[in-house]
């Protein structure tokens, strides 16, 4: 859960640490944007106290993505604030207002396992008042420059406010890629041009969706680049002539990448899936249908 105490990036950007880190940007007429609300109602009644802190009110949400640890707030904080205008970019939009379709995709489209419509998968589900592009925004009087990120999710989408970037899941701080060797992603050859962006966005300090802030983009956006080419290269050694789960148990091998849970099982699924996809479109690999399984090859 995060912690109640803001802590300040900028003149008018605070963020509240934890698990999954939330902002707030003051307008400085009393009013507050929050981006990503977090995993629940702890992370929403969270970020109300850290608004009473500051004597703001929160007039909009932004959620830059739909994984559920991202917009999970939302539902407590449009309870308690019912002017609240929520927005994300849309397809995101529509996974925040059917939390379901989350499960459902990491289940193949069927209707999920019990194991997968737990909070950390399923958040409750949130109105979308508006659908966001990238470019330039302007909310409750802040300018925003929202930044195309897509990649761990398929559109996400970051927001620099003057300085700072909040980056979301564009990157992973550290000590996240550290304990995680096979990050999350859903779209890798974007993944990787979503580092660049970072890299050139001009911001001084990065806040990322987990882990720390960053004043050194260059590097945040090297280690991240690092462990994506790491695990695109556990799972183009792995695919010798085998199914994706083979895949999948001789990547995380190799990786380090232990698996214990179901969750878990179906977001590092999801996650080989991507990297195949890639490494398919680069001409690495081949999918071949051979007795009915689909079998991966070097190409
Ligand atoms: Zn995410």
């Amino acid at each position: 859960m995060a912690r109640a105490e803001p802590v300040q990036l900028s003149e008018r950007v605070y963020y509240l640490p934890g698990g999954v880190n939330c902002a707030l940007v003051l307008a400085g007429d009393g009013r507050a944007v929050v981006v990503d609300s977090g995993q629940d109602k702890d992370y929403g009644r969270a970020l109300r106290r850290a608004c009473e802190v500051l004597g703001v009110a929160p007039a909009a949400i932004v959620n830059t993505h739909a994984h559920a640890d991202h917009f999970g707030g939302n539902a407590y904080l449009l309870r308690q604030f019912p002017e609240l205008e929520v927005y994300a970019p849309p397809l995101e939009a529509s996974i925040i207002r059917a939390p379901y379709l989350e499960p459902v995709y990491l289940f193949h489209g069927a209707r999920p396992l019990d194991e997968l419509t737990s909070k950390w998968l399923q958040a409750e589900a949130s109105p979308v008042h508006h659908e966001l592009e990238a470019g330039p925004l302007e909310l409750c009087g802040i300018r925003f420059d929202a930044l195309d990120t897509s990649g761990h999710a398929h559109r996400q989408l970051a927001l620099r406010v003057d300085d700072v970037l909040l980056a979301a899941d564009a990157f992973f701080g550290d000590a996240v890629l550290g304990k995680y060797a096979l990050p999350f992603g859903q779209d890798i050859g974007n993944q990787r041009a979503a580092l660049e962006t970072v890299r050139v966005s001009g911001a001084r300090v990065a806040l990322p969706g987990h882990g720390d802030p960053t004043e050194d983009l260059a590097a945040a956006a090297d280690a991240n680049r690092a462990a994506i080419d790491a695990a695109a290269a556990a799972v183009l050694a792995a695919a010798t002539g085998v199914g994706a789960e083979e895949v999948l148990a001789g990547a995380c091998r190799a990786l380090g990448v232990v698996i214990d849970d179901l969750p878990r099982y179906h977001l590092n699924f999801c996650t080989v899936a991507a990297y195949l996809g890639y490494l398919r479109d680069a001409g690495r690999v081949e999918a071949r249908l051979e007795s009915g399984r689909l079998r991966w090859h070097p190409a």
